[in-house]
């Protein structure tokens, strides 16, 4: 902690340093993974048995990039029901092709697809470095053995054993330059439009004759992971931009980072769980989900079971197991926390004049009749009075009624668990560009509310 540091600042500079370790969803589960591994909480394993203790603290990984962690209450959850918050673990960003490597002109290219809804104008001219996940082949007998006891969600293939790393180059690799303007006259009045196939690919290098291009990628992450190419069974790379997340402002009233959309919200359900005293009645869950930003039919998104498996392996009751866990979901509050449209003062008229959440003035409760978002009447007074104990402003939000609303978890999760849902977050501006804007003291605030939810009653 710096000297004379707020506590808002400390709050906001501990989820910029969360967001810096974060480049993608894999990472981000590995920061939460480390946090909670920290506080004791242990890992259990999808496919094996489990025996949960009333007080224990445990988390489960899917896919090494979504994450479920829960606290055991000391009243059975058919008695005490449950507490949960969700957020998402993706952001919008470029990620490379299976085959992403080409030539053109003497330059030395990469294949990219754009995942989610990107700000695609804010991708170029950055100093771009590339992150992910990196799955090595292990051929010595032995230390395969090993290495599948420790990544028991890894397959085991026929011929040798595998090992998950993750990978992050910390320079700048890449980079897509913008046309120059004498070449793009009429740009600044027409606006940058970018074809994702032609204009996106950015450059990773000059041909040179003593580097065999076809593998440059392989050899690049060799030399990071200190392995040889030939060990690399898989690549899972995504852009990340190097600038790291700073406050800003007169004031420092702001804060400027990458994918605050929905770290953010990541980072304050983690905190708050793990400042909240051991010993609750209820079990309180976090669930951080991958692929919201693609709408979140994979196996390890909001539509997948994984939270409904999870919730329904806590709440087995011997006698009458299906029953347990209904009447345990029938008690439980889900807070789906996402980040909110802050009004944006050069654009007044894309806001609903009712609804203009401001930044560092609280969480914003959302709301859409058409139920992009899933608060109804009782979940939103249930968040607003977490809002009034913890002695935090909150904010309303609603579209303008001639506009299409984006989408949350919380819908998904109210209707295939069939559980009550509010539906909240931190008003930003920039949303979904590579640099995203947010009030410094917005964090804090979320926790305070979070950490509500969480005491003890
Ligand atoms: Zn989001």
């Amino acid at each position: 902690m710096k000297k004379n540091e707020k506590k808002y600042q400390v709050r906001s500079r501990s989820l910029l340093d969360f967001i810096d370790k974060s480049p993608t969803p894999f990472h981000a589960v590995k920061t939460l993974k480390d946090q909670l591994k920290k506080a004791e909480y242990v890992e259990l394993y999808e496919h094996e048995e489990w025996k949960i203790s009333a007080g224990g603290q445990y988390f489960v990984v899917r896919n090494d990039s979504s994450l479920v962690a829960f606290s055991v209450g000391s009243k059975k959850p058919h008695d005490s029901g449950f507490k949960i918050i969700g957020a998402h673990t993706d952001s919008p960003n470029l990620r490379l092709k299976p085959n992403p490597v080409y030539v053109k002109n003497g330059y030395v290219q990469l294949g990219v697809e754009v995942y989610g809804g990107a700000l695609l104008s804010t991708w170029t001219d950055r100093d771009l470095s590339l992150a992910g996940r990196v799955i090595l082949k292990v051929t010595n007998e032995k230390s395969s053995k090993t290495v599948h006891d420790k990544y028991k969600s890894l397959p085991s293939l026929d011929n040798y054993g595998c090992v998950t790393r993750l990978v992050k180059f910390n320079r700048p690799l890449l980079r897509i330059p913008q046309l120059a303007i004498h070449l793009n006259r009429s740009v600044n009045e027409k606006g940058l439009v970018l074809n994702p196939q032609k204009h996106l690919p950015p450059i990773l290098a000059l041909v040179d004759e003593k580097i065999k291009t076809e593998k440059i990628l392989e050899e690049l992450v060799a030399k990071e992971l200190k392995c040889k190419p030939s060990d690399i069974l898989s690549l899972e790379l995504q852009l990340y931009d190097l600038q790291k997340g700073s406050f800003a402002g007169a004031n420092d009233e702001f804060i400027f980072s990458s994918r605050l959309d929905n770290l953010a919200s990541c980072h304050a359900a983690l905190v708050s769980l793990l400042e909240s005293a051991r010993k609750d009645l209820a079990t309180r869950v976090l669930v951080f989900y991958d692929n919201e930003e693609v709408g979140s039919v994979t196996a390890q998104g909001g539509s997948s079971p994984f939270l409904k498996d999870i919730l329904e392996r806590i709440s087995v009751d011997e006698n009458k197991p299906r029953e347990a866990f209904m009447r345990a979901v029938a008690r439980s509050l889900f807070i789906s926390a996402d980040m909110a449209h802050g009004v944006h003062p050069n654009y007044l008229e894309m806001h609903d004049a009712n609804h203009l959440p401001m930044m560092n003035s609280g969480p914003v409760i959302k709301s859409h009749s058409g139920q992009k978002y899933a608060t109804e009447g009782v979940s939103a007074l249930q968040f607003e009075e977490l809002c009034f104990k913890a002695k935090v402003p909150v904010q309303n939000f609603a579209i303008r009624s001639d506009l299409k609303c984006g989408s949350t978890i919380g819908p998904i999760t109210a209707a295939s668990l069939g559980i009550r849902t509010v539906d909240i977050g931190t008003s930003m501006l920039s949303m979904h560009s590579i640099r995203e804007m947010a009030g410094s003291k917005d964090q804090e605030k979320l926790v305070l509310v979070f950490k509500e939810f969480f005491k003890s009653k």
